[in-house]
Parts: C-alpha cells; sequence; structure tokens
C-alpha cells in the first residue's frame, strides 16, 4: 500500500514531464482515494448484513430443520419469506425486528466510537461499556424481561448476559456508594475495608475487586464461582471491536477479548470474540480467505486450544466435499461461543464472495441460527463488499436500518 501511494505521489510530482495529461491526474486521485471508499462501503455491508443476518434468524432460533422448512417450505432467505406473525408493527409500519444480538452489538459500536474519538484507554471504555449494559437490562426492550411492555421476549436477551448485567449494576452501585454518596476517595476506601465489610457481611477480597479499576471483569457475579460463561452472548456483540480498529487487528483482537469478561470469562468465549474481532479487522483491509482464517485460528489458539482446534476442523470440513453442511450445522449449533465461531468460519469458508448466500444458509441452521448469521454477516459482508445485494425492500423492512447506516457512517467520519 505505501509503496503505491509513493509511486502514484511520484507520477504525480513529475507528470508534467512525462505521461500524463491533466484528465490522467484526476484519474489518479480517484485511484489514490478508491480504498478509502472502499473501506467505508466495507463496513458498511458489514454492519448492515450482520443486522439481515440476525433479523432473518429471529424467526429460526430454536427450530430444528424439519420445523423451518414446514413453517417456510423455501427456507427462510430474505424477509419475503417471513410470515405476517413474524413482523412487528411499530408506529404503523411493519417492521422485521432484530433480537439481543444486533442490540447489544450497537451499544458496544457506540462505545467503540466514542473510544475511539476519545482516545480512552481500555479500563476507560468498558467501564463505560458496562454503563451501557446496566441501563440496556433495566430497558424494557433490551434485557428487562420482567417489564411486559416492551419488545424485550421478542428479542431472547441471553440468561448469562442478563445475570452478568445484574451484577454489574450491583457492583456500580457499591461503587457509588462509596465513591459518590460517601465522598470517599479510594485510599480512605483501602482504610476502612474492616468496616465496611462488618457492616454489609461482604468478603473483604470482594469489595477490593468492586473498588478497583477492572471491576467490571464480571460474569455472572460471584468472584469465587468458576468462570464458566462460555455461551455466545459476548462473541454476538464482539465484532465493533473489528470495525472500529480494522486499522489496528492486534488491538481490536485484545479488546474484544477484554469485552467479553464483562458478561462471558471462560475463555472460550474470550477466544471466540478475539477471532472475530481480528477476522473483520483483515476481511476490512482486503486480506485473503486464507490469510483471515490463519489469523482467527492463530488469536484464538492464545486463549483456547480446543476453540482453535474446532476452527481447524471445520475449515477441513469446508474443503471436503463429502461431508455436509447439515452434518457440520449439526454438530456445531452455535450456542457455545466456540460452536458459534466454528459454524461461522465453515461459512466463510464455504462462500466468502456471496454475503446473501452465506447468510441464507447461517439462517436456515438447526442451533442459534441469529448468532451465526449475525457473525456469518459480519465476516462475508466485510470481506466481500455486498451492501448492494440488501435490496431496497429488505433495507425498509429491517428495524433502525436507518440507525445502523448512520453508526456505520460514524465508524470513519468522526
Ligand atoms: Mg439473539
Amino acid at each position: 500500500m505505501k509503496i503505491r501511494v509513493l509511486f502514484l505521489l511520484f507520477i504525480f510530482c513529475f507528470h508534467d514531464h512525462f505521461l500524463f495529461s491533466s484528465d490522467d491526474i484526476d484519474d489518479i486521485s480517484e485511484i489514490v482515494n478508491a480504498d478509502a471508499i472502499k473501506i467505508e462501503d466495507k463496513i458498511k455491508s458489514s454492519v448492515l448484513w450482520s443486522a439481515i443476518g440476525d433479523a432473518l434468524g429471529r424467526v429460526t432460533e430454536f427450530e430444528n430443520m424439519e420445523q423451518i422448512y414446514k413453517k417456510y417450505p423455501n427456507g427462510v432467505r430474505s424477509f419475503e419469506d417471513f410470515e405476517d406473525y413474524d413482523f412487528y408493527v411499530k408506529e404503523g409500519k411493519k417492521v422485521a425486528l432484530y433480537t439481543d444480538d444486533t442490540q447489544m452489538a450497537m451499544l458496544v459500536l457506540e462505545n467503540c466510537i466514542k473510544s475511539k474519538k476519545e482516545n480512552l484507554d481500555l479500563n476507560q471504555t468498558m467501564q463505560h461499556l458496562a454503563d451501557r449494559f446496566i441501563k440496556w437490562v433495566n430497558n424494557p426492550d433490551g434485557g428487562n424481561l420482567d417489564d411486559k411492555k416492551g419488545l424485550s421476549h421478542l428479542r431472547a436477551p441471553g440468561k448469562t448476559c442478563i445475570a452478568s448485567c445484574k451484577e454489574l449494576a450491583n457492583r456500580k452501585g457499591l461503587r457509588n456508594y462509596f465513591y459518590i454518596e460517601r465522598k470517599y476517595t479510594k485510599d480512605q476506601i483501602d482504610g476502612f475495608a474492616g468496616f465496611r465489610d462488618r457492616v454489609w457481611d461482604i468478603p473483604p477480597e470482594y469489595t477490593k475487586l468492586v473498588l478497583g479499576d477492572t471491576w467490571w471483569q464480571c460474569g455472572t457475579g460471584y468472584y469465587k464461582k468458576e468462570e464458566k460463561e462460555g455461551g455466545s452472548g459476548a462473541v454476538m456483540r464482539a465484532w465493533p471491536f473489528g470495525i472500529c480498529f480494522y486499522d489496528n487487528p492486534e488491538l481490536a483482537s485484545i479488546w474484544a477479548a477484554e469485552h467479553s469478561k464483562l458478561t462471558h470469562r471462560n475463555p472460550i468465549s474470550l477466544a471466540a470474540c478475539a477471532a472475530i474481532a481480528i477476522g473483520v479487522a483483515y476481511a476490512i483491509q482486503s486480506k485473503s480467505v486464507d490469510f483471515i482464517t490463519e489469523k482467527m485460528i492463530e488469536v484464538a489458539k492464545k486463549y483456547d486450544a480446543k476453540t482453535s482446534e474446532m476452527m481447524q476442523q471445520v475449515v477441513e470440513y469446508a474443503k471436503n466435499k463429502q461431508i455436509s453442511p447439515e452434518k457440520v450445522f449439526e454438530e456445531f449449533q452455535g450456542w457455545a461461543a466456540h460452536e458459534a465461531i466454528a459454524a461461522t468460519i465453515y461459512i466463510f469458508n464455504k462462500t466468502p464472495d456471496d454475503v446473501q448466500t452465506a447468510v441464507e444458509m447461517a439462517v436456515n441452521t438447526p442451533g442459534d441460527s441469529d448468532t451465526i448469521a449475525t457473525l456469518v454477516g459480519v465476516l462475508v459482508g466485510a470481506y466481500s463488499c455486498g451492501f448492494d445485494k440488501i435490496g431496497k425492500q429488505n433495507l425498509d423492512l429491517l428495524e433502525d436500518s436507518d440507525k445502523l447506516l448512520e453508526m456505520s457512517d460514524r465508524t470513519t467520519n468522526f
């Protein structure tokens, strides 16, 4: 890339002496801008296809293949295949709702934009994200299933995310009590440890953890509990790190893995989060399928060997015509984080150039279809740059498509 730009600058500076007319110079500036334009297009394609996949997969999640084809004889390929009851009527307009996957990913994306714009560090970024997740779990349209007035029940938020976000809220409350209401400084609190532990009967290790800078490393709660949260609730929303920090894939993968700890602390979730973030970043950079696949498997291995082995295994499956997609999706249903990333990388290796077919394949699966379709949409959407394939009708029906487009623009134009 650098060599190409230097070459073009060289030609530009010396064009009077040889080669080009003034018309050709306009062409050159277009070439210089071509990569920048393409990156914006790739981001737009990635973000929107992710939401489309999620909204399509909402109606097939929890259904096995027999149930899917009984309800939808052609499978679910676009919103045209929806039954009337699959839509939600919002302000008099028929809408294809997205699920908790896109909803939480939008919070992460907004937070990543803020972090990049304000040059925040990891801790600051995660603390702001924790605040957003706390609001989400209290929102009847988000993670608050108790308030029946909202759309929460239609989005099927994950139990682990809900429990973890409630724990984040507990910790935030405790921090506010010490730091704000009672106006103690951190040093003073350290001195009061014995006092507050007697008052609340809270173990000192817990209080220390909650009042420290990394209080957001939470999971479902009790600090002594085994770190077993390994569902796909974090990987489904980890991709915005790859979108926002596409120019630094390594950082994108590290922060995506760290962000998992807000709700999912199991190494399989950390590995899957790191993999999708680095994959999306390199897809935006227009690296090859093999390069992207290799980097995703390599980074997963840093966190969990089993996850990377599963990813390696499905890449072999994708090359082997004897193994049918049905067999692969039966084995990797996507309920756990390593299965979700394995199913994703399988489809990416099968159909990297055709996002429509890739998402269709992900939607019509027996497991966590919305999450697999979200991840496939974001990865293949970035790689193949297929925004135009969404079609106006699908875009009009997708919930908040305007907002998603506006957010995509802001990831590159602050
Ligand atoms: Mg979902």
